[in-house]
């Protein structure tokens, strides 16, 4: 090799984090250990998740991500979100969704997608007080993404909007902003929770993230200005499944956050009960079971670190993102399984925390598409399209 050879730098590991990296992390750490923590079972109980924590999640910067600085957001990288729903998700999934839709859905969609006016009337608001709901779902239109019923008709300078969306994460909380896609040459608009002929309609009763609302949206002609549309007309199609893919790795980072956080109730738990006169920790078949966890839970994060990192990087990533959903919510499955098994009957009851992350993961394998429309992405692309 001449002395003129140009060299890349080594390669660093994928958990070595920048100091700002670091800072952030830890900081929300330390929120979720101290605010989030004291109030996880009471919302999961009661099925509604603290107003007064969102509006902290604001004044932490987390729900503005990636907005540049300008509009008043936090200026950060794709990475920093990953982070953040990662950290929260380990104390509780449902206050990593409303990060995570708000970050790697509404605001990406806006980041992408929105004119010059359009991010300067709502990327301030997201920033600061509003937040968001991604609405792509209908009864009829799951997997079939596309097989969508709501209707987009213009009138005059309006589009008049008429249908239903069915499951839509964060649909209570949400401020102001919807995009919600149209029909037939997909069109996605940005509606407001104002506009005349909108309402939120049932909230679903649902087996885990209990405080993440996820309700129905209802459009009675639903009048939105035509300055609402978010990139072009027609072509919806495209803003949500590419906003969808960034968005999976976000999944990811819930089911590997979650995971983390039922592992360390598990290994606690596991040092401190004592059966045969020792901790069940000393008998090597709860020692293995900890350390498959944790080999697991490591695959999972530098999954989610790696995809994120190469969204950072401006190189392609559907395929790294797919899998990574896919990877982790299998992970976050057998890791919260497990976890219940190590406290034993304890771990069954609703006194203990781990069968609220079992629960918790499940949706992990069915929002942002399921578990086999990973893989069908995951097939097309390792099979060259064939
Ligand atoms: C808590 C929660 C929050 C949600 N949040 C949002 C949100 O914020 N915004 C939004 O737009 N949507 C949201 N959704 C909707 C979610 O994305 C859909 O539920 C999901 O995409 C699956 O659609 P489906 O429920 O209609 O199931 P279906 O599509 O009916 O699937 C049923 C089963 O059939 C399988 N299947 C279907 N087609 C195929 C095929 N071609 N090959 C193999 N298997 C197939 C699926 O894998 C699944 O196992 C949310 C859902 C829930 C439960």
């Amino acid at each position: 090799m001449s002395d003129t050879t140009l060299q890349l730098p080594a390669p660093l590991p994928l958990t070595t984090f920048s100091e700002d990296e670091i800072l952030f992390r830890d900081n929300i750490r330390q929120f979720a250990d101290d605010k989030l923590r004291p109030l996880v079972k009471e919302m999961d109980e009661k099925g509604v998740f603290d107003h007064h924590l969102i509006q902290q999640f604001f004044q932490l910067g987390l729900m503005g991500i990636e907005i540049p600085e300008q509009y008043g957001g936090g200026g950060g990288k794709f990475f920093e979100a990953i982070l953040a729903v990662e950290e929260m998700s380990r104390v509780d999934a449902s206050a990593g969704v409303i990060v995570d839709v708000q970050n790697t859905l509404v605001n990406n969609a806006l980041l992408r997608w929105a004119n010059d006016e359009q991010k300067k009337r709502y990327l301030p608001r997201m920033a600061s007080d509003t937040c968001g709901a991604y609405a792509l779902s209908e009864a009829g239109s799951g997997s079939d993404a596309f097989a969508l019923q709501t209707r987009a008709e213009l009138k005059g300078n309006d589009y008049v909007l008429s249908g239903r969306k069915l499951w839509i994460t964060n649909a209570k909380e949400a401020g102001t902003v919807d995009p919600a896609a149209g029909y037939r040459g997909i069109t996605a608009f940005i509606v407001e929770k104002e506009f005349p002929g909108f309402t939120v309609g049932k909230k679903e009763d649902k087996l885990g993230i209990r405080a993440s609302s996820t309700c129905e949206l209802i459009l009675e002609d639903c009048r939105v200005p035509k300055s609402n549309i978010l990139g072009e007309a027609g072509k919806g199609y495209k803003i949500a499944i590419e906003t969808l893919n960034e968005g999976r790795i976000g999944i990811g980072a819930q089911m590997a956050g979650l995971a983390r956080g039922a592992w360390e109730y598990a290994a606690k738990y596991a040092q401190e009960r004592k059966q045969f006169g020792k901790t069940i920790a000393d008998f090597q078949g709860i020692q293995f079971q900890i350390a498959q966890m944790a080999t697991e839970i490591e695959a999972a994060r530098l999954m989610v670190y790696n995809a994120a990192r190469m969204k950072d990087a401006g190189v392609p990533f559907v395929k790294e993102a797919a899998m990574t959903k896919l990877f982790c919510s299998q992970v976050a499955e057998r890791v919260t399984s497990l976890a219940i098994e190590i406290y034993g009957g304890y771990g069954f009851t609703k006194d203990y925390p781990v069968e609220k992350y079992w629960r918790d993961s499940k949706i992990g394998k069915i929002y942002e598409g399921t578990s086999n429309m990973q893989l069908a992405t995951i097939a097309k692309l390792v099979l060259g399209g064939k």
